[in-house]
């Protein structure tokens, strides 16, 4: 039944699926009745990777700055907005669409009386004001700390822009503390901004893709069944000890009635291993050299073949779903040898995870589909398609293979990575359809996927990847009535026009969570 005309819901699921006739007669006198008058509505989407916070509360997105004084008005009539004390933040600056990277000049004319901050894209870039500098005591003199960079002028001087995390750490001195979330009510506010931006784009389910053991307290103090998100988390496997001890103590409340982390709303199943470096840094490993330069491969995963053996037949054999980041065919190779070994003989429906597999060949996918990987691949070429250019235009059909995983049969889970790219499902859709970046250039046509798969591996795809296909991803009589209404049919859409779909209304456990319907054409309640 690919298409229907009504459905049914009771307590929260969908009780009937069918024709008006069908579902009417089910329904009876006392049943609400919605006429949604040729809207389309698909299952609620559900993004199977993103990192929610790593956004402080109180940020901006930049995303839509198309050049540097739009993104310095937009920053400065943020910060008229929040309180005089605080970080003026904004993320998701694209040096592409705004010309150049940011200094600390274009960051001085949102304040000179307060520190501000503008992410990349990326996550791995920012760039600062002055002040910000000063006060950590920044100038030409200061050392870069390990594993962090501070870009200077020909005199020496840090323009503003800084790379990775242990350059952000320097900056959040006890003048100006982090603005990062450390903490429980940090993480609270942020998770409440998060989920309405979320339900304003259709997202009704998303996996945390990398949350500190002690965070997943702060989703259940939020509580994702009041705030109508549903919540899957992996937990970093750096803290293999915490995770695992609370994914057991679940396991044996649950038995008493109290399923804290395996119920409806919010789930921790998984553990997080990093498994070799980054994409767009140009460090991830593969097994033949970059583009133009034929002695550099990447840098060496952090683990020996015989250390990830270890820890994932450790977590295998807790009854855990493994969930590993790899982004070169070198890393990708080592993760899949780890999981070969660990599985064995062993027949359990593991569902381990493969996060991004950015570069891949025929063997690496065949070898997926065999050992049951599930398939995170990244759908951001709209965004970061000029990002690849250094892996060679020979390598672009082999790069976030999605067509390779239908056609494999590897169950492939859509995401967006978030904040790495934009959150929005229809954005993501149409990078997924076209391959085409925002500069209009499409990378590796062979890999670009139909929008009936696109939509599937939004919804059944990522519900698959975390043991939930059975009970939403679809409107399908049992599950949970977690749907949205959507402008226009995606797929009577051009293609390059899919971003552009507006969602209506966001419904979560058939309860209304985002609406914004001007009634034109009205829907009747
Ligand atoms: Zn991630």
């Amino acid at each position: 039944m690919p298409e229907a005309d009504a459905f049914l819901i009771v307590d929260g699921h969908f009780a009937a699926v069918g024709t008006r006739e069908e579902v009417s007669a089910l329904a009876g006198d006392t049943a609400t009745y919605i006429d949604l008058q040729g809207l389309t509505v698909l299952p609620g989407f559900n993004d199977a990777h993103l990192h929610p916070l790593l956004i402080p509360p109180g940020a901006i997105s930049l995303a839509s700055a198309n050049n540097v004084d739009q993104l310095v008005s937009a920053l400065s009539s943020h910060a008229q907005a929040m309180p005089k004390s605080t970080w003026v933040l904004g993320f998701e600056y694209d040096d592409q669409a705004i010309g150049r990277h940011l200094n600390r000049r274009d960051l001085d004319r949102v304040s000179t009386a307060r520190p501000v901050l503008a992410w990349h894209a990326s996550g791995h870039l920012a760039a600062v004001n002055s002040l910000a500098l000063r006060t950590a005591g920044l100038d030409k003199d200061f050392v870069d700390p390990v594993g962090g960079f501070f870009y200077r002028d020909k005199a020496g001087q840090p323009t503003g822009l800084i790379s990775e995390r242990p350059a952000f750490e320097v900056l959040f001195v006890n003048d100006q503390p982090s603005p990062m979330v450390s903490d429980l009510s940090g993480a609270l506010s942020g998770l409440e901004l998060f989920a309405e931006r979320a339900h304003s784009l259709g997202i009704t389910s998303v996996t945390d893709a990398l949350v500190p053991p002690e965070l997943a307290l702060a989703y259940w103090l939020w509580s994702p069944e009041d705030s109508g998100l549903r919540v899957n988390l992996i937990l970093d496997g750096d803290s293999l000890t915490t995770a695992k001890r609370l994914i057991r103590a679940n396991d044996i409340t649950s038995r008493a009635g109290f399923n804290a982390f395996g119920n409806a709303w919010l789930r921790a199943r998984s553990i997080k291993i990093f498994h070799g470096h980054s994409l767009s840094g140009r460090t991830t490993r593969l097994h033949t050299a970059y583009e133009g330069r034929p002695d550099y491969f990447g840098v060496d995963p952090q683990r020996s073949q015989a250390e990830l053996d270890a820890l994932v037949l450790d977590i295998h054999n807790a009854g855990i779903q493994a969930a590993i980041h790899a982004n070169g065919d070198y890393e990708i190779d080592m993760a899949l040898n780890a999981i070969e070994k660990a599985i064995g003989r062993d027949q359990r429906d593991h569902r381990h995870r493969i996060e991004h597999g950015s570069v891949v060949n025929s063997d690496i996918l065949q070898r997926m589909a065999d050992l049951n990987i599930v398939y995170a691949p990244h759908s951001y070429i709209y965004e970061k398609g000029p990002m690849i250019d250094a892996y060679g235009a020979h390598r672009w059909n082999w790069m976030f293979a999605n067509a390779s995983s239908f056609e494999y049969g590897i169950p492939n889970a859509a995401n967006s990575d978030f904040p790495i790219s934009g959150l929005s499902p229809m954005l993501r859709i149409q990078s997924l359809v076209t391959r085409k970046s925002r500069g209009g250039k499409i990378y590796g046509p062979q890999q670009r996927i139909s929008v009936e798969q696109a939509l599937y591996a939004y919804t059944m795809g990522s519900a698959f990847a975390s043991f939930e296909d059975k009970s939403k991803g679809s409107i399908t009589t049992g599950k949970f009535a977690d749907f949205i209404v959507v402008s226009q049919d995606p797929r009577q859409t051009a293609p390059e026009l899919l971003s552009k779909i507006e969602v209506q209304q966001t419904y979560v456990a058939g309860i209304k969570r985002f609406d914004r319907y001007d009634g034109n054409g009205s829907i009747n309640e």
